[in-house]
């Protein structure tokens, strides 16, 4: 199947509130301009390098998202563009990301990380981490990111039950902040292997790669 035939064929199975993002991380630009030819516009990339030249290279009316680990003297490359960052993990990199998003005279969207799979190499806040941060005084400062939600990876698991459950801890706690902050209506749960499972737990925006683009090398 080609990738337009893929995107199609994933789009046309989900859900009509959730938004797909096509990640086209170490995939050309040829790959890329098939998808948006279909009409889809949300991409993400990983390194900020190859976001920052594959954005000058592609279409200004692409939504770029930043889904990996995003190191706090990177942001600045990509402050002036990014749609979306995905994946804070700390308050230091919020304040750095307000401060760019500020000097070039916007407000930034990002999504909190929380840390959900068993494995230890995951990045993320803990819930706790997550909910002082959010019902704390200092955020109030920060008037150039506005938080839209949550983002979470589950355990690299073929124990559906685990990778559910873990999906889950996240949409209850999505709610419970509901309750006091009803802008984090975001949920960025699910990839190519889980995606299913995330979108019956509550996932509103699922990160889809090799299943749209093939296989990494
Ligand atoms: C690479 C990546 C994806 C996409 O992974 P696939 O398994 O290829 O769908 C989604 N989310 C994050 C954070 C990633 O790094």
């Amino acid at each position: 199947m080609s990738i337009s035939q893929n995107i199609s064929s994933i789009k046309q199975a989900l859900p009509q509130n959730i938004t797909l993002v096509a990640v086209s991380k170490t995939k050309h630009n040829t790959a890329i301009l098939e998808a948006y030819e279909t009409g889809h516009r949300d991409f993400g990339e990983n390194y900020v390098q190859e976001l920052v030249d594959k954005q000058a290279q592609l279409p200004k009316d692409i939504n770029w998202h930043f889904i990996g680990h995003l190191q706090s003297n990177k942001v600045k490359y990509i402050a002036q563009f990014v749609h979306l960052i995905h994946g804070v993990d700390s308050f230091n990199l919020l304040k750095e990301i307000d401060k760019q998003a500020q000097k070039n005279n916007r407000i930034i969207n990002c999504l909190l990380q929380i840390f959900i799979a068993k494995e230890e190499t995951k990045f993320g806040f803990d819930f706790k981490e997550a909910e002082q941060i959010l019902l704390g005084e200092e955020i109030k400062s920060l008037k150039n990111v506005a938080i839209k939600g949550f983002m979470g990876m589950a355990s690299n698991s073929s124990d559906t039950g685990q990778v559910e459950g873990e999906f889950n801890l996240l949409y209850e706690f999505q709610q419970k902040m509901l309750r006091h902050l009803t802008h984090l209506t975001i949920l960025s749960t699910g990839m190519s292997g889980d995606y299913d499972l995330a979108v019956k737990n509550g996932s509103n925006m699922v990160r889809i790669g090799s299943k749209i683009f093939g296989e990494r090398v």
